[in-house]
């Protein structure tokens, strides 16, 4: 038994049990919350089951268990297959469906609009760390929807650890955070995974160019942080490094790269937004005004 007793009266449903839906659940149980769970390909509850959750035969029953039902699956297209059937649909009205699932802010509006439809108390949300931070203070979870909702469901909530942080009532609010951060994570990623091809085909090694990569990635938190003061303040400055330098060091990579039969397709975006802006007439402002330029409609 867990040593949290203050959620052990409490009672919690999770529907999708993939790496993220199992560490959710997993953390309900080692906080001594009533936890139960389903998921589609049976199975997969087997170790939590063990653990002390309730393995229920439907998603219908699953919903039927607790007040909190928290759905975590691939996209939306999958929480739509669970949730809109009309037994599983009839079973939520009244309760309060957290859809922590991942997908375009679009699809949370959708499925604010369809919840409201069939008197389903609704909150969105998103996760932004991975299943080893869930449980712990490290996991990071966003919200949106009806702020008292949030309020009264975080008691359940605080279970997990970590900070559950309400953005706003605007639906698709979370989301929205989710796929920005995304887009910085995975072109970050891409952008290191292209990093160790083209260190390796110049001879050094994953292992020899780690300290180094690390380093750039302790120099753009207060990067970001003046970056974002100047999008606000429609400054973009180019002082210390205008775009018509930052864009001659982009086709340095793209031309190392190709020279190693390297696809530079990733930079070569990079370059050519950075073009487009100097071709604009904002060759001597820096970096940050491609996001303005990206953003003309
Ligand atoms: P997946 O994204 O692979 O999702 C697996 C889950 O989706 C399983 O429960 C699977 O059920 C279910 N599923 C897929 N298709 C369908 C369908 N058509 N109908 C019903 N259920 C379906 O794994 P995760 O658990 O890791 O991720 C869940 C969500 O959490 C995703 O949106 C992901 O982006 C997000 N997330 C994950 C993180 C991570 O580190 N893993 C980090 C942050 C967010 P079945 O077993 O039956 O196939």
């Amino acid at each position: 038994m867990s040593a949290h007793t203050p959620f052990q009266s409490a009672s919690v449903t999770v529907l999708g049990l993939g790496p993220m839906g199992r560490a959710l659940a997993g953390a309900f149980l080692d906080a001594g919350l009533r936890t139960t769970v389903w998921n589609r390909t049976p199975g997969r509850e087997k170790d939590l089951v063990a653990r002390g959750a309730i393995a229920a035969p439907t998603a219908e029953e699953a919903i039927a268990a607790s007040e909190l039902i928290i759905i975590c699956v691939v996209n939306y297209d999958a929480s739509d297959a669970i949730l809109r059937r009309d037994e599983v649909t009839a079973a939520l009205k009244g309760r309060t469906l957290v859809n922590l699932s991942a997908d375009v802010p679009g699809r949370s509006r959708d499925t604010g609009a369809w919840a409201a439809a069939h008197g389903i108390r609704y909150l969105d949300g998103a996760i932004m760390t991975p299943t080893p931070t869930i449980g712990t203070p490290a996991g990071v979870f966003l919200y949106s929807g009806p702020a008292a909702l949030h309020q009264e469901h975080r008691p359940v909530l605080d279970a997990l650890n970590g900070t559950h942080t309400h953005l706003g009532e605007e639906i698709g609010r979370a989301a929205a955070y989710d796929i920005a951060l995304l887009d910085l994570f995975w072109t970050s990623m891409a952008g290191f995974t292209h990093a160790l091809a083209l260190a390796a085909a110049e001879g050094v090694s994953a292992r020899e160019l780690a300290p180094y990569a690390q380093g750039i990635g302790t120099i753009l938190p207060p990067l970001f942080a003046q970056s974002a003061q100047e999008v606000e303040d429609g400054t973009y400055s180019g002082e210390g490094n205008p775009l018509t330098s930052a864009v001659s060091t982009m086709a340095h990579v793209v031309h190392a790269s190709e020279s190693h039969g390297i696809d530079a397709s990733l930079m070569r975006a990079a370059e050519g937004m950075a073009r487009r802006a100097i071709g604009l007439g904002h060759g001597d402002d820096g970096l940050t005004r491609m996001a303005e330029v990206l953003g003309r409609r």
